[in-house]
């Protein structure tokens, strides 16, 4: 395989499929978790639900780093961006994720705030060369797939005595997510989730290497299988798994070897090492404090951190009662059961963080899944 396009190959698919459908057991249920917001858009766009089983069931995880950012995060965020001496600078869907009162980044750029959307580190890094006189602060997210750039960023401001640069750090980490949906963490809501196996991320992965999801399967006794983004990845991962537990194994089995390896980029984590350390708690929408699963600046580097520059601290918020994205990124629920969904909620009014970035399970959801949604009712309403 050389080319994108054989990765969405249509009859591959549909053998791909018939091996599940062949190997899934009729008298069980499997229940998979795709761990990543990544996957989630893809199983959503390519429609790869429709070609699984009825007992073969997808339930999306937190792995959408816009969606877990808890709305106290992002409050910080907007009141760093307040301060007059601030340039904030974001990646696009960040603008848009609601804060408290019906707040945004986006907003308060509508009201004078000097918010500015980037595409990269480097961008933030270049507007703090150019204009002195700001205070440049880049608002990061994400998991490990985007802490590296952001070690980079450090790294390239004190290697240009830049002293008017800083990070507002909120980077995540995986293994500690899946660990406390398996463990049964959440924020208030306690309904249970069943998971038999995992999708792992792929480009995390590619940072982590597939060592770091081994305890799930000695452990826990669920199977991983890190998988691509493409729709032929992650249907062979979903046959990978429905083999696993015919067979009564778990195990971490690496689907997607053209670019995953069992260490990952050792580079990469040397570097994130060197400029960060991990916090005892961080919170994350719809799971709760989790301990050791998110990273701060280590004190050789507190002159970018903006947090402490800014004395910015979180403060208590709530997200709007009838918003289900709690129990969306715990796989507790699924986007048609929110109230909101599509009526007062949708991408351009966005209520939840999971309406916002392609990858949240609601925007996916109604940007693929509905249609979908209508046309297999069609179906059976016609087969009945
Ligand atoms: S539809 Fe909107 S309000 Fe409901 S869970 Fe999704 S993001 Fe939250």
């Amino acid at each position: 395989m050389k080319y994108v396009d054989e990765y969405r190959d249509g009859a591959l698919a549909r053998s791909i499929a018939a091996g599940i459908a062949r190997e899934a057991r009729p008298e069980r249920t499997y229940r998979l978790m795709e761990f990543c917001g990544g996957h989630t858009h893809a199983i959503s766009r390519y429609g790869l639900e429709d070609l699984l089983p009825e007992n073969v069931r997808m339930i999306h995880g937190p792995g959408c780093p816009v969606c877990v950012l808890p709305m106290a995060r992002v409050d910080m965020a907007i009141a760093c961006a307040r301060d007059p001496r601030v340039t904030l600078c974001a990646y696009g869907d960040l603008m848009r994720v609601p804060g408290s009162n019906g707040s945004s980044l986006l907003k308060a750029k509508a009201e004078g705030a000097d918010v500015r959307m980037v595409y990269s580190t480097l961008d933030a890094i270049r507007i703090a060369e150019t204009e002195p006189g700001r205070e440049v602060v880049f608002f990061a997210i994400g998991f490990e797939t985007t802490t590296p750039p952001t070690a980079l960023a450090i790294r390239a401001a004190a290697k240009k005595g830049l002293t008017n640069f800083s990070v507002l750090c909120n980077h995540v980490m995986t293994p500690p997510a899946m660990r406390a949906i398996l463990d049964g963490a959440s924020d208030g809501d306690e309904t249970p989730v069943l998971i038999e196996g995992f999708v792992g991320p792929a480009h995390v992965s590619t940072v982590i290497g597939t060592r770091p999801y081994e305890p799930f399967a000695r452990d826990y006794g669920k199977p991983v299988v890190i998988a691509g983004f493409e729709p032929l990845d992650v249907a062979q991962a979903i046959l990978m798994l429905v083999r696993q537990i015919n067979e009564g194994r778990a195990t971490v089995e690496n689907q997607y070897i053209r670019a995953v390896t069992a260490d990952g980029n050792l580079k990469a984590q040397d570097e994130v090492a060197a400029i960060f350390e991990t916090r005892e708690s961080f919170e994350w929408r719809g799971l709760g404090w989790l301990p050791m699963s998110a990273l701060r600046l280590r004190p050789a580097f507190a002159a970018y951190d903006a947090e402490q520059r800014f004395g910015l601290t979180p403060k208590p918020a709530r997200d709007n009662p009838a918003c289900e994205c709690g129990a969306i990124l715990r796989g507790a629920k699924a986007p048609r059961e929110c109230k909101l969904f599509g009526t007062l909620c949708t991408p351009d009014t966005p209520m939840g963080s999971c309406m916002v970035s392609p990858e949240g399970a609601c925007a996916a959801h109604w940007t693929y899944g509905r249609f979908r949604e209508n046309a297999r009712n069609q179906r059976q309403k016609e087969v009945a």
